[in-house]
């Protein structure tokens, strides 16, 4: 394509983004928080239209993802040991770089990012050689503090004010806070439903009879405090996630229903060091090693088709490469969607492995095992706590419960193979703020069942980012002045929009269909704005509310009201008692033409 032609579509681009936008503000999907006040970067509020499409998107995901899995409900806010050991508190940061005269902050991989591409640009226009900046744009975001500091000074890169930068340095992207008055009782808003989820592993195994593998799931609102919040909801500093932990054995990462999806042919951007882009059928990409496991692979394969259901069509899924896995994961994908002017990760699928549950088995002194009946029972060398009941039932009463289950938690286990003759061990516990001194004794058991800590397999949501890509990919423009969202119907954040033809006429006919309609568990709107029909119908489509229901002069006469389709804009006209079957019967995917004859519907 010719730069100019490649300008214009870019120019085409931005001015249906700009219109996008301006439904969204206009009809009040979103907001920024306090924008009475002038706004708050990074916080977004969900107005009435917006709240329902993000339900209905939740309830969508619950029905495609959690059957079969146990819903948690955590706290928002966590203590700071839970974090500690999951590794947040050290290593859940960004770089950071500032002003040093106005102190504005920047990211340092965005904005050092920025400014190497506008000077690619300048330097290919005055024909010089590239290369050294291409490379760095391939590892920009993955630099060392150093790094960033030599190229910021080899670039002369300066802030946007062009005054110089300050050296860069890590950022945690926590909000902390004391919990209660202590100062030391520090707490974290979470960063993510994760840890959540991994505090009430043990509880969950219990509840799922020892059974693995087990799904636990959660929908809620995490928090990251962005060093530059921007692109409305993509990056935000509060939003919610919908994240799912499937506990596998780590010989055992498969799912039974990945024969549902192993044929989808997927767009793959794949490779640890350098990347490239294929379509691919998933079983393909299991078989060549590409994807780790066929339990990632199956969660990748649900994604497409949940995507696939919400009409979202320009998406992929990207491989992380070595230098960008979190520190939890060893092979991680993100699901991509195409939104504004680039790819986005809007889910990431991530093998987390065993990383978290040891971490907190470790931290929290707590056996955060599952077990495996072995096929042939073996001999192991355990050893096993002396228990001082007695003494311990004086002193730590109800909690020697605990006390018991932490000792024997760290028995140890021997392979009858193994040589350690003494026949006890002595070893010193930290309980309740003392230190117990405790023997364990020598003996030779056989065994049934294999301990072994789990691993984890995590698809995680950003549901902001994939409300976002919905509304950017069915926007649909009729003309100049109409436009609708194509919405599948139980997304839509009504299904039902109802008028009538004299906005004062047929007021409790209407309350009455409406009541019905709700009944069946669907959300209406009343239009009885006093503007033309034609304008009720646009103002519906704006919001893409997929049917509308209107009350003319014959309804009195026949009983009869006009079911009109968004898309389509035909109507048919049918009787005011079956309105409620045919719209559920609509909704399921049955044709108006099944219901009556179409008249394709004069809006005007
Ligand atoms: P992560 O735990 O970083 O893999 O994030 C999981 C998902 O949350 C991502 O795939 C995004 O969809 C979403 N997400 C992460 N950070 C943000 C943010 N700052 N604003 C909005 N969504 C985010």
């Amino acid at each position: 394509m010719k730069n100019i032609e490649i300008q214009e579509k870019g120019e085409k681009r931005a001015e249906l983004l700009k219109r996008i936008e301006n439904v969204q503000t206009r009809r009040f999907f979103t907001d920024q928080l306090a924008s009475i006040y002038g706004g708050m970067a990074g916080f977004y509020e969900f107005g009435p239209v917006g709240a329902a499409l993000k339900s209905n998107l939740i309830n969508l995901w619950k029905r495609s993802f959690s059957p079969g899995m146990l819903e948690l409900d955590s706290c928002v806010i966590l203590p700071e040991k839970v974090l500690k050991a999951s590794g947040h508190v050290d290593k859940f940061s960004d770089v950071l770089v500032f002003d040093t005269v106005n102190g504005e902050c920047y990211r340092a991989d965005h904005y050092v990012e920025e400014k190497l591409i506008e000077l690619k640009e300048k330097m290919i226009k005055e024909k010089k050689d590239t290369e050294k900046i291409e490379k760095l744009l391939h590892r920009v975001d993955v630099l060392s503090l150093e790094e960033y500091d030599s190229v910021i000074k080899e670039f002369k890169i300066k802030s946007r004010n062009g005054n110089d930068l300050s050296n860069s340095q890590e950022f945690n992207l926590m909000f902390g806070t004391n919990i209660g008055p202590a100062k030391q009782n520090v707490g974290y808003l979470r960063p993510e439903t994760a840890q959540g989820q991994f505090l009430n592993f043990k509880r969950c195994l219990e509840l799922n009879g020892g059974k693995l593998p087990m799904g636990t799931f959660s929908v809620g609102r995490v928090f990251r405090n962005e060093i530059s919040p921007r692109n409305g909801l993509l990056r935000v500093r509060g939003f919610e996630q919908a994240e799912i932990e499937y506990f596998v054995h780590s010989n055992e990462k498969v799912h039974k229903k990945y024969g549902k999806v192993k044929d989808l042919k997927l767009d793959f951007l794949f490779g640890k060091e350098e990347q490239k882009l294929q379509k691919m059928k998933l079983d393909d990409a299991v078989k060549n090693k590409i994807i780790g496991n066929e339990c990632l692979a199956y969660f990748i394969g649900k994604t497409a088709q949940f995507f696939d259901m919400l009409k979202i069509v320009k998406y992929r899924f990207r491989q992380h490469k070595k230098d960008e896995m979190a520190h939890y994961a060893c092979d991680c994908w993100d699901g991509e969607i195409f939104i504004g002017n680039s790819w986005v990760e809007c889910v990431g699928i991530a093998d987390r492995s065993c990383f978290d549950l040891s971490q907190h088995a470790k931290h929290s002194k707590t056996n955060l095992f599952a077990q495996k009946r072995l096929d042939t029972p073996k001999k192991i060398i355990k050893y096993e706590p002396i228990l001082d009941r007695k003494n311990w039932g004086k002193k730590f009463k109800e909690n020697m419960k605990d006390l018991i289950e932490l000792l024997e938690g760290l028995s140890v286990q021997e392979n009858e193979n193994e040589q350690n003759s003494s026949l006890k061990l002595q070893k010193s516990v930290e309980f309740m703020n003392e230190t117990i001194s405790v023997e364990y004794q020598r003996k030779e058991v056989t065994v049934h069942v294999e301990d072994f800590v789990p691993a984890v397999i995590e698809p995680s949501f950003g549901v902001g980012r994939i409300f976002q890509g919905i509304l950017e990919q069915t926007f649909v423009e009729r003309d100049e002045e109409r436009s609708y969202f194509n919405f599948i119907p139980e997304l839509a954040p009504y299904q039902v929009c109802i008028t009538s033809l004299m906005p004062k006429d047929y007021l409790n006919e209407q309350e009455q269909l409406y009541d019905l309609l709700i009944d069946q568990n669907l959300k209406v709107y009343i239009s009885d704005q006093n503007v033309s029909i034609g304008k009720r119908y646009s103002g519906a489509d704006e919001i893409g509310i997929p049917f509308f229901v209107t009350f003319d002069k014959d309804t009195e006469n026949d009983q009869s009201v006009t079911i009109r389709e968004r898309n389509s804009m035909e109507q048919i006209r049918v009787k005011l008692e079956k309105v409620p079957e045919i719209i559920c019967r609509l909704i399921k995917g049955d044709k108006l033409e099944q219901f009556g004859r179409v008249v394709s519907g004069s809006d005007n």
